[in-house]
């Protein structure tokens, strides 16, 4: 079985690019952006179709991150359907929300971009890369 990490590799390599908007809709894993009251996102396998809902009020950096971790979802644990609430409760809260973040970093943050800030603390990065500490810290394993 692949790494996290490989898998979001092989997917960066086959579509040309990191940007998981674009890696969804190469997959035909469905999109919809609307308002949500407390909810930044969630992924939904909904009658054998992968579904995935962003908040639009979102700002870009988090919209990408909620996007990726969904996407992580959608790829790793197809059938487990996920409601992101923005919080460091569900960032730790079970083994799939640790897989789907790892999926999120590995995707959001390149090889190249580790190598040139390899001399920096977590915490410094995680203001480089806009993450909280915890996720840089998973890109890191
Ligand atoms: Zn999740």
């Amino acid at each position: 079985m692949k790494s996290i990490k490989q898998t979001a590799d092989y997917y960066k390599r086959k579509f040309g690019t990191s940007n998981p908007f674009e890696i969804a809709e190469f997959l035909n894993i469905e999109v919809i952006l609307d308002s949500f009251d407390k909810c930044s996102g969630c992924y939904l396998f909904i009658k054998n179709h992968r579904c995935i809902f962003i908040n639009k009020n979102l700002e870009h950096k988090d919209k990408m991150l909620v996007m990726a971790h969904e996407l992580g979802h959608a790829l790793l644990h197809r059938k487990q359907n996920c409601y992101f609430i923005r919080n460091k409760t569900h960032l730790l809260s079970s083994r799939i929300e640790r897989e789907a973040n790892r999926f999120a970093v590995c995707l959001l943050i390149e090889d190249s971009e580790l190598e040139e800030y390899k001399d920096r603390t977590i915490s410094e990065l995680a203001s480089i890369f806009g993450l909280e500490p915890e996720l840089v810290e998973l890109r890191m394993r």
